[in-house]
């Protein structure tokens, strides 16, 4: 087999796992790609951190520029804007393909990350970015490329799905069910991102370019967060057949005027207990898909946690490797339209 140069960006939870799927299936996925996916290096902050998985000493490098030099595929896993976007762009003009999980970067850059790979021919993808194990990205911009999506329903926020999962099961007040998730790890330090709704905005704004072939900006997305439900609004809505869940929506949707837009927001919003978003307890996370000519589609799995993230990094980092082999165009130039946005007052909020 021939070898092809992988620079892994970061080693944290996901990275780490990713470069250990890399090194122990080697062999299989030599087999399946017809080239080998040699690991290149990996690029850190801090050599001297201790890692989840053992790995060559030698690998590390805290010059993720160099690093990046001459590889045929990134994948960058350091989160955050800066230096990932740099170091993605750098990549992209060098002709390198690239995989990220940043949901944060493709929420805010995605437009511009896309067109620096269209430019070059290079192959963008980002299938962890949203609910991470979970095959929705490409299920969304090419096996429904065909049909017309009207509405993608996302649980796409495993931390805020499992406070007032134990809300509606067990009865616990806010309070509890926050303090429970952050014992077991559901929660960051600091929790704002999750229960004030910006990580299911990021991913409202990802979901919805992707489904509508359109750009929605992240700050056109209507947020709410949890934190102002309380036990007594889960027992009302219990009592009257439904379940409260963060929803991250993204709608084609034709307003009051006649524009047909697109609609994309977050808010803990009441599902009926008979449909099917209503069994995704836990930190488990779930989008449910309606398109005109395939009717109903729903995808679930785990959202988060480091092996079920690398999963999808790999089916990404695969993909971009078989195009290295057999050519073709990359994924991440699919055409464009603009749509307008339309705003959250004139939509349903119970599902
Ligand atoms: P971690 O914080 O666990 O790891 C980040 C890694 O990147 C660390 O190894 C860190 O180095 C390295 N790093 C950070 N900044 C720099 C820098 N400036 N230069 C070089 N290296 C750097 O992150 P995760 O693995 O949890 O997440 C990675 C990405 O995946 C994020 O974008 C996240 O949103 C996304 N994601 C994560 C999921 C999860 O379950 N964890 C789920 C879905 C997506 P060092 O170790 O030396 O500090």
């Amino acid at each position: 087999y021939r070898d092809l140069r992988v620079a892994l960006l970061g080693c944290g939870s996901v990275g780490a796992q990713v470069a250990r799927l890399i090194i122990e299936n080697g062999d299989e996925l030599a087999a399946r790609i017809g080239a080998r996916l040699t690991l290149a290096g990996i690029a850190v902050r801090d050599l001297e951190s201790k890692r989840d998985v053992e790995l060559p000493r030698d690998l590390f490098t805290t010059d993720a520029e160099r690093l990046v030099q001459g590889a045929d595929i990134v994948i960058e896993l350091m989160g955050g804007i800066e230096p990932a976007r740099g170091l993605i762009l750098q990549a992209l003009q060098g002709g390198a393909d690239v995989v990220t999980a940043n949901k944060a970067l493709i929420a805010a850059h995605g437009p511009e990350l896309a067109a620096a790979a269209e430019q070059v021919g290079a192959q963008l993808s980002y299938e962890a970015a949203v609910a991470g194990a979970i095959p929705i990205i490409r299920p969304l911009r090419e096996s429904l490329a065909g049909d017309h999506i009207t509405r993608v329903m996302g649980i796409v926020n495993g931390s805020t799905n499992y406070i007032l999962d134990r809300m509606d099961r067990f009865g616990d007040s806010a309070d509890d069910a926050m303090r429970v998730a952050s014992e077991l790890g559901f929660l960051e330090a600091d929790p704002t991102l999750d229960v004030e709704g910006y990580d299911a905005a990021q991913k409202a704004t990802i979901l919805a370019s992707i489904a509508f072939h359109t750009n929605v900006p992240v700050d056109a997305v209507h947020r709410e967060g949890i934190t102002t439900v309380t036990a007594d609004q889960i027992e009302a809505a219990k009592h009257a057949g439904y379940v409260v869940k963060l929803l991250a929506i993204a709608e084609r949707l034709t307003a009051a005027d006649g524009t047909d837009g697109v609609s994309a927001r977050v808010y803990p919003a009441l599902i009926g207990r008979d449909h099917p978003l209503a069994a995704v307890h836990g930190g488990k996370n779930a989008v449910f898909v309606e398109a005109e000519a395939a009717g109903e589609l729903m995808f679930y799995g785990a959202g988060a946690g480091g092996s079920e993230t690398a999963s999808a990094v790999l089916g990404d980092v695969v993909s971009a490797a078989r195009r290295h082999v057999v050519g073709g165009p990359g994924i991440s130039g699919s055409r464009h339209a603009e749509l307008p946005i339309l705003s959250v007052g004139e939509v349903s909020t119970a599902y």
